[in-house]
């Protein structure tokens, strides 16, 4: 038994292993490592129950009719002449600022924001409140009712920010320009029913209980101690926050700065009328606003009240109904002069800012390295950069979850209804300063497993008995150690040899697997990749088969390898489609490729094994004519129509007749209507949104993609599907076998070469280098009383426990949700062991192991200490997008808002200091959690703009599946950065601001991002040098909206800029296509979605307003 060694990083393994290099995004290609690990393996007694698939081996039916190809291969002229049938030059793709205009009449002018007339928003970041000393943070609750008043002001509801109908022209201009892929919705479809539909489960989330139990603070008094210190050290929420006194579990409360009182002033607050109160000042004392007056605010409900949940519509009157016994009736706000309505606000900068709460995190917890050996550390926020030191436990990279405190039995859950949630990326690339994990071999004995849970040996092992028997730390099972593996124990009861040995002593790592943990028993063939290119008329006309048959010629000598290879071992092959299918014999014998069609594509079949799959390198010259080939070959088609199942049974069949796992590349332009199996229709619906039947829109159309998707997960078939629609294609059918097989998704509505080609070719060629895990298993074991009970991802499941990924990558999330069946131990904790058995890309089988131990609690106040935000966003948002399936979006949004209600009331009734109820007080921790829920409500999704098709919501919720949680933080609320308030030769990346209008100075720039999207916006009095600097233009109005590449210019701030751009794209595991969007230009439109604190078009509420809506609704749960 041997772990292969070179370069340590903590313990003393000797030498570390760089056997799966990271991706390295500049490069093309990844760094080989240094050693290629030995393999002996040998026979194993203990073969991994649940992963028994013996697919039959794949049998070629039928003689191969094949043909000649249908024109003649020789012919073909040199390149550049068929871009001629598309290219048409800028004219089309610049910012076609003809065709948008009409569409907004009543664009706002700048400054005329509706919720801000008065006050002055200066645009440099500034901190709201006081510095995060106060966990506890109270607002006043009038703003509801004043911002209210101004709602009216808002253009009509469902005005939409891009141009829908207007831009029905081929010319594909500005609303694909970038975004994840509107597109011209010309004609209506018509309505169909949907067959069948995904078998998704109902929401298991029912309504939570209502809290019976709360009692208001007057009448039943807190029974918490009150939290009015600064939080505990050792959690480090970005700063002092509170402590508890009576906590046991927790590391000892630093010092109480003074000054620290969170609660309002003492006494009753003077009453004041709401038409008198001076706007919402901050107070040092950590409340928002001043002291509470009576709740005069809560008498009338506001106009922005009825997008929660409901559906958007035009502004309603207000109905003026008292929710509040204490408020005072106001005048109605018709009633007030113009000039006191818009003084009352709640000012933006008295509430929590994720800004400030980002950069608190990354002050605090940025410099030192986050050492994982302390169990139920609360790491980094995901926004911060920091370096892990793995002692124990996994890497947030690797695990992040909603709490790393768990309440110690079901009930204190259910009362606190926060999510138990971990979001777990088991391939996570790692920064070049981390190590990758290290490969242990054991031989032909395999790894060291439990009898009794089958759980892998880990640092959590307990030895006994002098080191002969070890009993599991998941089921307490007693367990001997084999001889081999014996060792003696230290005076501590721990085995001498423990940092010696990766699983031991670290919280991830891998072990070589034996054949046992193979299919029929047998060590896999390196994978296949299997490009499979449409080329019928719309995708040869855009321009898309010749530049990806150009690309291809080159990228194919950068398929990922590993261990130092020299060479990658995965082998190509390569199909072409339009109603027919074209194999292609590229053996490295031929002087020529050789063609042959499959034209019943209700049976199908391989019609040609050998010289199918090649070596890249063996074939190149082949595979070179071909790809030369096939954009001539199908230069002058007339073809329209398309299949679609037929193709990747194709793939899949020919993988199963190789007999190895891989991965199908399909380029698909049109909804598949040909006369196949899995043929569909247009089925696309609008006036379903908002109504029961919405669910439908993202259901598949028909359950034959299931069954086909069940099938390649079989044969560990992952399929990446590129999409380059020019109107509905049915991306919730189309996204099925990529969504269960583990593959990705992307879109390029409206594909034009010029304005396109370079997010294809990026996106494109990182995701053909990707490392990926093939024909995997993953299980997620738990210690006694918890056990994982849901999934979420792009995966497939055959029963409760096992996650079947046909491929996983470096960039895919599985989130699993974790119940209660039993009670917790506060002393022993919980422990995680997500284990993951795949195959590489050079075909070696292996197991990667991560293990995370949790603390347990009995204090719900440890539970509100120790969540992460971020991840119980990306937890909620996951749950929510899969409840689109079966519920309408009302009810979708509705509980999570409940939920969220029922979070906050219950840290309000047992772990808030008394404070009269006119105060919001928020967890510490959770202080953005109404922000970013509320991002979540109104994203596309659950609450589509007019602008949003189908295909798009399709797409994001198939997105949003698998990501991780810095993912989903910066999707939900962009990132907006301004340029040019800093100092230019600054080196680093400007603070950001918080993402509305208010924020936008017109002097100056922004960079605007969300993972997907990209914004450079232009206030209209930018100076004149500046503009020069980055646009080469002397003016303002010279600037070409929607331009989407910068010029490049020789001087500071123009590298500066396009520096900073590169860099936000090298963040992001997808190309952002940038848009320069012009301050009141029509694009403008387009941008403002993305400025999530403020009131959206769809209907989705302001930041302010949700905040006083949660706070509503908690007071309605506490009383
Ligand atoms: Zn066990």
């Amino acid at each position: 038994m041997n772990v292969n060694q070179s370069a340590p990083p903590l313990p003393p393994f000797g030498q570390s292993q760089p056997v799966y290099p990271g991706y390295h995004p500049s490069s093309y290609g990844g760094q080989p490592g240094s050693t290629a690990p030995p393999t002996p393996y040998g026979a194993y007694n203990g073969p991994v129950p649940g992963y028994q698939q013996t697919p039959p081996p794949g049998v070629s039916r039928a003689p191969p009719s094949s043909e000649a190809p249908p024109a003649s291969t020789a012919q073909a002229p040199s390149g550049q002449a068929a871009y001629g049938q598309f290219g048409q030059g800028d004219v089309q793709n610049g910012p076609s600022s003809t065709v948008q205009m009409q569409r907004f009449p009543g664009s706002q002018p700048f400054g005329s924001v509706p919720l801000a007339p008065v006050v002055s928003q200066p645009t440099v970041l500034q901190p709201y409140g006081p510095p995060p000393t106060s966990a506890q943070v109270t607002a006043q609750l009038a703003g509801m009712q004043i911002s209210g008043a101004v709602a009216p002001a808002l253009p009509p509801v469902g005005l939409g920010y891009g141009p829908p109908t207007s831009l029905a022209s081929a010319s594909g201009s500005f609303p694909n320009s970038g975004l994840y892929g509107s597109y011209p919705q010309g004609q209506a479809p018509p309505l169909s029913q949907a067959q069948g539909h995904l078998g998704a489960q109902p929401p298991q989330r029912s309504a939570p209980p209502q809290a019976s139990s709360f009692t208001s603070p007057a009448s039943g008094g807190p029974r918490m101690p009150s939290m009015t210190g600064p939080l505990l050290s050792g959690q480090g929420f970005g700063g002092p926050s509170l402590s508890q006194p009576n906590h046991v579990s927790s590391p000892p409360p630093q010092a109480l700065p003074p000054g620290t009182q969170m609660t309002g002033p003492p006494g009753p607050p003077p009453p004041m009328h709401s038409s008198q109160q001076p706007g919402y000042q901050l107070q040092q004392n950590g409340s928002f606003g001043p002291a509470r007056g009576p709740q005069s605010n809560y008498g009338s409900s506001y106009p922005g009240a009825p997008t929660f949940g409901s559906q958007p519509g035009p502004p309603q009157p207000l109905p003026p109904k008292r929710l509040d016994p204490d408020a005072i009736p106001s005048p109605q706000l018709n009633e007030l002069p113009p000039q006191q309505k818009t003084r009352h606000r709640i000012d933006p900068d008295a509430i929590p800012s994720p800004i400030q709460v980002i950069e608190d995190d990354r002050n605090n917890r940025g410099s030192e390295p986050f050492v994982t050996g302390v169990r139920g550390q609360v790491p980094p926020l995901v926004t911060t950069n920091f370096l892990v030191k793995d002692q124990g436990n996994a890497s947030p990279r690797y695990i992040r979850c909603t709490s790393y405190n768990i309440p110690c039995t079901s009930d204190m859950a259910k009362q606190a209804q926060v999510p138990l949630a971990a979001v777990i990326k088991p391939l996570a690339r790692l920064p070049p300063e981390e190590a990758s994990p290290y490969v242990v071999d054991h031989g032909e004995s395999g790894p060291l497993r439990c009898n009794r849970c089958k759980a892998y040996m880990c640092p959590f092992m307990q030895f006994v008995e002098g080191g002969r028997r070890f009993q599991c730390c998941f089921c307490s099972c007693i367990n001997d150690v084999p001889p081999q593996y014996f060792q003696h124990l230290d005076h501590t009861g721990k085995r001498v040899d423990a940092y010696d040995r990766p699983e031991l002593s670290l919280g991830s790592y891998e072990f070589l697997a034996t054949v046992d943990y193979c299919k029929n028993n047998k060590f896999p063939s390196p994978p296949a990749f299997i490009f499979m290119i449409d080329v019928s008329y719309n995708a040869i006309r855009s321009g898309l088969v010749r530049l990806l048959c150009e690309e291809l010629k080159s990228l194919l000598d950068y398929l990922p390898r590993e261990g130092g290879a020299e060479e990658s071992a995965i082998r190509v092959g390569f199909v072409t489609y339009n109603k027919v299918l074209h194999f292609y014999n590229v053996k490295s014998s031929l002087a020529q490729p050789q063609m042959m069609v499959v034209s019943d594509v209700a049976d199908m079949f391989v019609p040609l094994l050998d010289g199918f799959l090649v070596n890249v390198s063996e074939s190149r010259a082949v595979i070179t004519s071909l790809l030369d080939q096939i954009p001539e070959m199908f230069a002058d088609t007339r073809e329209t129509e398309t299949v679609f199942a037929p193709v990747i049974q194709a793939g899949m069949e020919a993988l199963k007749a190789a007999e190895c796992a891989g991965k199908l590349f399909l380029f698909h332009t049109s909804l598949p209507i040909a006369e196949a199996p899995g043929k569909l229709k247009n089925r696309d619906d609008r006036k379903l949104i908002n109504t029961d039947k919405e669910k439908t829109l993202f259901q598949p159309q028909t359950g034959a993609y299931q069954t086909l998707a069940k099938e390649c997960v079989a044969q560990g078939c992952c399929v990446d599907l590129f999409l380059f629609p020019n109107q509905y294609v049915d991306v919730a059918t189309l996204s099925v076998v990529p969504q269960l097989t583990g593959g990705s998704v992307y879109k390029y509505a409206c594909f034009q070469v010029e304005n396109d080609q370079e997010r294809f070719l990026s996106d494109l060629r990182r995701d053909v280098q990707k490392v990926v895990g093939f024909d995997a298993v993953m299980r997620v074991r738990t210690s006694t009383g918890i056990r994982a009970v849901d999934f979420f991802g792009a995966f497939y499941m055959s029963n409760t426990t096992d996650v079947e990924l046909a491929g996983l990558d470096g960039d895919k999330t599985v989130t699993v949700e974790f119940k209660h069946d039993d009670r917790l131990n506060e002393e022993s904790g919980a422990l995680l062991q997500c284990a993951l058995l795949y195959t590489s890309c050079a075909g070696q089988r292996r197991l990667r192991i991560h293990n995370l131990a949790l603390n347990c609690c009995t204090q719900l106040a440890d539970l509100y200490r120790n969540c992460e935000t971020d991840t119980l966003i990306n937890y909620m948002a996951k749950f929510a997008y899969r409840g689109v399936l079966n519920s309408p979006v009302k009810t979708v949004r509705d509980t999570l808002i409940t939920q969220c209600a029922q979070i906050l009331a219950c840290y309000r009734k047992n772990c808030a200091s008394p404070s009269s109820a006119g105060q919001l007080i928020l967890p510490e921790c959770m202080k953005l959690l109404p922000v970013y829920l509320n991002c979540v409500l109104k994203s596309d999704v659950l609450q589509p703009g007019a602008e949003v098709t189908t295909d798009d919501r399709a797409y994001v919720r198939q997105l949003v599946t698998s990501m991780d949680v810095a993912e989903t933080n910066v999707f939900f609320y962009p990132r907006l950065l301004p340029l040019t308030k800093s100092p230019i030769e600054s080196a680093t990346e400007p603070p950001a601001v918080r993402a509305s209008e208010e924020r936008l100075s017109n002097g100056d720039i922004y960079l605007l991002e969300n993972g997907l999207n990209l914004f450079l916006w232009v206030g209209a009095s930018v100076q004149q040098g500046v503009v020069q600097s980055l646009f080469s233009v002397s003016s303002f109005s010279q600037i070409t909206s929607g331009l989407s590449v910068l010029p490049v210019l020789d001087n500071p701030l123009s590298k500066k800029v396009r520096g900073l751009i590169d860099s936000l794209r090298a963040q992001r595991s997808r190309y952002m296509k940038l848009i320069v969007v012009k301050q009141e230009d029509k694009l403008e439109m387009l941008f403002k979605h993305f400025l999530v604190e403020d009131k959206s078009l769809s209907g989705g509420a302001s930041y302010v307003d949700f905040l006083c809506h949660m706070h509503k609704e908690i007071r309605q749960l506490l009383s």
